[in-house]
């Protein structure tokens, strides 16, 4: 049977890493895209074909319009389909107030979390609604439980960003519904990943442990696998969803 072929948006490291892998088990092809972590990317890809999957990897900023069509563009070139859509790349900042808020920090947050992310949703409706030629696909948006919780003191920008994914994943949903796609959204929890250390806080998964109901950090591979069951068509029933998952943390 051929594979179908899922982008994974930012998936070097983390979720997007752990999502590529189970997906490379699971029958699927993959293209991730990252920042700057040609190395960490490079290790996914062999892992991908470890598992007898075809990987290629673009380096392409969320923040950057052009180098996301440039990333659709490989996708077409090299693989020539589009059956899913992971548009899980994604940044914190640093603990701070609103209050304190800068209007270059708000910018990125939403340039990188949101407006990247429609960006991607976009290109992949082009190739996968029926409505334009394609034969259908799932996109899945990785969103926070932050979302529902609003990170005070935290990071209430970056919570508002997934709150706007969380609302374009209940519209496009709807929009695509009869043209073959489904669109669904994860909110993770405390997950063990390196995002905490980039928002200055490398404890934070430890430190918060203790506050979440099943008392622990959730692993990148835990929402991988759901990530990759919203993609697949053992979900065929399933659009616009917000799968919360964060240790009964909601
Ligand atoms: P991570 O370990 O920090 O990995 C981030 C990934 O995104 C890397 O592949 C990185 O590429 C890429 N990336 C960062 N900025 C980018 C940009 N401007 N353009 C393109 N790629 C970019 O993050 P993670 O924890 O796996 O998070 C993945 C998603 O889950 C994010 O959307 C995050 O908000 C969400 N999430 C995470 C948690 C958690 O606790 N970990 C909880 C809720 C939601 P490089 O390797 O090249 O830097």
């Amino acid at each position: 049977m051929q594979r179908k072929v899922a982008l994974i948006t930012g998936a070097s490291r983390g979720i997007g890493a752990a999502t590529a892998v189970c997906a490379a088990q699971q029958g699927w092809n993959v293209v991730l895209s990252y920042q700057h972590n040609h190395a960490a990317a490079h290790r996914v890809v062999q892992a991908v074909e470890h598992h007898g999957g075809q990987a290629l990897a673009v380096q392409a900023d969320m923040a950057d319009e052009a180098q996301l069509m440039a990333l659709f563009a490989a996708v077409d070139a090299h693989f020539g389909q589009l059956d899913a859509l992971v548009n899980n790349a994604g940044v914190v900042d640093v603990a701070q107030k609103v209050a304190d808020y800068s209007v270059a920090r708000l910018e990125r947050m939403f340039r990188i979390n949101t407006i990247g992310a429609f960006v991607c949703a976009r290109e992949a409706v082009r190739r996968m609604s029926t409505a334009h030629g394609g034969r259908g696909g799932a996109i899945v948006n990785v969103s926070s439980i932050a979302a529902r919780l609003g990170a005070p003191g935290q990071y209430v920008d970056y919570a508002a960003a997934k709150g706007a994914l969380d609302v374009m994943t209940l519209g496009l949903a709807k929009e695509v519904a009869a043209e073959g796609i489904r669109v669904n959204a994860v909110r993770p929890g405390l997950i063990a990943t390196d995002i905490h250390a980039s928002g200055g806080q490398p404890d934070r998964v430890q430190r918060l442990a203790p506050h979440v109901p099943m008392q622990r950090g959730g692993s990148a591979h835990e929402v991988a696998q759901a990530i990759v069951w919203l993609m697949s068509d053992a979900s065929p029933y399933t659009t616009g969803s917000l799968l919360d998952i964060s240790g009964g943390n909601l």
